[in-house]
């Protein structure tokens, strides 16, 4: 990997309509799939207290049609869209974030903003794209002001999260910052600082923690051993366990 790669860490100011604020916006909600042929909207949960036994889904879409209607969490009333993936569906690489932000939350894809623009030029560093990834959140809302998602949220957001990493079946997980550590491994508030670049099994599959796109915009230096070079010999140990975990495959 050359210095040439690490440099596609920056995000130019200029150099996307979308790292500009945007004059108006249309709080319009996306168009959502939905097939009555094969699917039952009556199963659609309206609280918490109605389970989502794994099994429940058999495609994104339907996950999409589910949280587009879903009032399990408080979030429900207030977003304009449900934010559930973008990406392969069947890559072998999951990413999981905190939540939807304002330009996610108006999209109604997560990762869309100046911190999705940075996370796509992070895989092309070590030459993953979007075909190689499926990304998602821990919760599948907006929660106002940015604000991060209390556990309550969290947990009644989960079984879908459950139900994307079965579907998906990933090989590799990678958690964009501490809120996505605390989501998928249910574990207390966490020093990403600490317990980033280490790799810890769930479920049989490989996961590692970097630093959230967003912080590494407020952190622009590229000198060894700023958040941006730690993210850069991480990504590269993502990519070599990528590659091992494909060539056994092969074997
Ligand atoms: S954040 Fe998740 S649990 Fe809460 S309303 Fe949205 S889809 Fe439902």
């Amino acid at each position: 990997m050359s210095n040439e790669q690490f440099s596609l860490f920056d995000v130019a100011s200029d150099d996307s309509p979308n790292l500009k604020p945007a004059k108006t916006k249309t709080r319009k909600p996306a168009e959502v799939i939905f097939d009555p042929a094969t699917f039952d909207a009556a199963l659609i949960p309206t609280t918490n207290k109605m389970p989502i036994p794994a099994g429940t889904y058999d495609s994104m879409d339907q996950i999409q049609v589910h949280c587009s209607e879903c009032q399990r969490c408080g979030l429900g009333t207030t977003r304009t869209n449900a934010v559930v993936s973008r990406g392969n569906p069947n890559a072998s690489i999951l990413i999981i974030g905190e939540g939807p932000g304002e330009n996610e939350d108006l999209q109604g894809k997560p990762f869309v903003g100046k911190s999705g623009q940075l996370l796509d030029k992070i895989l092309q560093s070590v030459k993953l794209t979007e075909d190689d990834v499926f990304i998602c959140n821990i919760v599948k809302c907006r929660p106002p002001e940015n604000r991060k998602p209390s556990k309550d949220e969290m947990e009644a957001c989960r079984p879908y999260l459950m139900e994307q990493i079965r579907l998906v079946n990933p090989k590799i997980i990678i958690m964009t910052g501490a809120s996505a550590i605390e989501g998928l491994f249910q574990e207390k508030s966490v020093g990403i600082t600490k317990i980033r670049g280490q790799w810890r099994d769930w479920e049989g599959r490989a996961c590692m923690a970097i630093f959230h796109p967003s912080y590494l915009l407020r952190n622009q230096s590229r000198d060894q051993g700023s958040p941006k070079w730690l993210t850069w010999q991480d990504m590269q140990a993502v990519r070599q366990k990528y590659d091992e975990l494909n060539a056994e495959e092969e074997f």
